[in-house]
């Protein structure tokens, strides 16, 4: 299955990839986009080009992550309409999927598109799965920068990993963590594995 990513950067690409491969028990290639990647806003940006482009491919479809990084409201299965800023709202409403959804495909399955925002930051669910003490505040940190480093100093060791650095630390975990368990623990992991399923 070949799907493109429109997510924050390449880690979140490798994590998002194997996370999915394992739910759906199928291997995920990720497509060659060759945009520049850099944080939210800049995915949003992207989201656009990116829903289209699984279309004009004929891939499988395209996946949509960023952090939430302390945006309220978070998002809640209630939201029937984008609500103004919780970042699923605004990344559904910026990929305007139901563009691409329109068009013909003929002899293909229809595209599937996967949303997904970790509250706070992806890290947040890396040492969840990790089996990290939050003492119960896990979404409480990482609303502000501070946090947000102290975040990547637990998981990586550093508040500024390397590409291997953020490798070797996030992708054995991925290959490896229980699912059932995260979403016991974040409702953002559970909202995102429950979509799949
Ligand atoms: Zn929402």
């Amino acid at each position: 299955m070949k799907l493109a990513f429109c997510v924050e950067d390449d880690t979140d690409e490798e994590v998002f990839r194997i996370l999915l491969s394992r739910v759906w028990k199928t291997e995920v290639v990720a497509e060659d986009l060759r945009f520049r990647r850099g944080g939210w806003t800049k995915a949003l940006q992207l989201a656009p080009i990116i829903a289209k482009v699984a279309h004009q491919r004929g891939l499988d479809g395209a996946v949509f992550a960023i952090d939430n990084d302390g945006a309220t409201p978070t998002h809640l299965p209630s939201h029937q309409d984008a609500v103004p800023g919780c970042r699923l709202c605004e990344l559904r409403t910026a990929a305007r999927i139901q563009e691409p959804l329109s068009w013909p495909r003929p002899d293909l399955p229809p595209l599937r598109y996967v949303f997904a925002v970790p509250v706070q930051t992806i890290e947040t669910w890396l040492l969840l799965a990790r089996g990290h003490d939050f003492k119960g505040q896990a979404e409480s940190l990482g609303r502000d920068p501070n946090g947000r480093a102290k975040l990547k100093k637990w998981l990586y060791g550093m508040e500024h990993p390397d590409r291997d650095t953020m490798r070797s630390a996030t992708l054995p975990l991925a290959e490896a963590f229980d699912l059932e368990a995260l979403a016991k623990v974040s409702p953002s992991f559970a909202a995102f594995l429950s979509q799949l399923q």
